[in-house]
């Protein structure tokens, strides 16, 4: 079942950021890949999700929230979901603390800033 960008589903006071995203504009398709999506098909609706984290001003939580939920599905702050499975392999955490930020220092910026470039 697709899921909904994170943005499109606010939860409570503290997932204030997901008001600001902007995917709340965008069509939800773009960001959860359909059942047996592959090549090219995937590559361009991955592109297309990342270019609309890319200009989102709350990318940062929005990765760093994805990071630390571990959530399976979807391109969340720019980052696909194998994207955020390279984060995992690369971290010596095997855990993912609920902190705010913890997610984003685990993965580094830096790296998240590439991920979103390509
Ligand atoms: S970073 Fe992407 S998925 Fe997250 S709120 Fe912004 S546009 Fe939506």
């Amino acid at each position: 079942m697709p899921q909904q960008p994170l943005a499109q589903v606010p939860v409570d006071a503290t997932w204030d950021w997901q008001e600001q995203g902007a995917c709340r504009e965008a069509d939800t398709a773009l960001f959860f890949h359909p059942q047996n999506e592959r090549g090219m098909s995937r590559l361009r609706r991955d592109r297309a999700a990342k270019s609309v984290c890319g200009r989102c001003e709350v990318r940062l939580e929005c990765a760093d929230y994805a990071i630390r939920a571990r959530e399976p599905y979807g391109v969340w702050g720019g980052l696909t979901e194998e994207e955020r499975e390279r984060i995992y392999v690369r971290s010596t955490l095997t855990t993912f603390g609920r902190d705010k930020g913890e997610g984003i220092r685990a993965a580094g910026v830096d790296y998240i800033n590439e991920m979103l470039a390509r």
